[in-house]
């Protein structure tokens, strides 16, 4: 192991644990090496290098981030560079504008994107699809971009406009649903329910760029 894969490797990534699928990343996580932290309050804050923002209800997660004093410790983060992953309620946490949201509903406006609300449409509508991810190689993340990215949507937003500054790694059909702004990734669906480690490592990749 090289020195630069041993601080990777004991990377602190916290989990924004307020709501949503907490235990899936933490495990995630832990099956590449990293040291999860679950965050509730402002002070899990200050050891972590990195933080995921998980799917679940982004309208309950946006009131509990406002309860918790957790909203403005967590975007002064981001603001400062740390790199973050958001999926499903977390990429609408991140985004610049949401769509269809409540009207009290808060976002970090960490990534260029306006996201729509359940915008693949409801818990019936909820699907599965490959993903083509050339771009991931590119990154720099230790990947094996031959291999789709199998994707789990449940409930999820779909982009509806990208600034120019945004990349975006993967669509269905047209519409952007993996997309990363410097250090701050976000994907429409669950990498964390189909166990494809990919973005995970690019965030600790992320992390090891410093
Ligand atoms: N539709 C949910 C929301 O608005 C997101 C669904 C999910 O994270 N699976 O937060």
């Amino acid at each position: 192991m090289t020195a630069s894969t041993t601080l990777v490797r004991t990377a602190c990534v916290g989990v924004l644990a307020l709501q949503g699928d907490v235990r899936e990343h933490v495990r995630m996580l832990e099956g590449i090496g990293a040291r999860p932290v679950e965050v509730q309050t402002p002070d899990d804050l200050k050891g972590i290098d990195a933080l995921v923002l998980p799917g679940g209800e982004s309208t309950t997660i946006s009131m509990l981030l406002d309860s918790s004093g957790l909203f403005e410790p967590v975007a002064e983060r981001i603001a400062g560079g740390m790199p973050a992953l958001g999926t499903c309620a977390g990429m609408i946490l991140l985004a610049r504008e949401i769509l269809d949201g409540r009207t009290d509903q808060r976002c970090f406006r960490a990534i260029d994107i306006a996201v729509r609300r359940n915008g693949f449409g409801r818990q019936v509508d909820s699907f599965e699809a490959d993903l083509d991810v050339p771009a991931l190689e590119r990154e720099g993340a230790q990947v094996d971009v031959d291999v789709p990215l199998h994707a789990v949507f449940i409930r999820a937003p779909y982009v509806e406009s990208v600034g120019e500054g945004v990349q975006v790694l993967a669509t269905v059909g047209d519409l952007p649903v993996l997309c990363r702004e410097g250090r701050v990734t976000v994907a429409a669906f669950h990498p964390e329910l189909s166990g494809d480690v990919r973005l995970h490592e690019l965030l600790l990749s992320d992390v090891e760029k410093g």
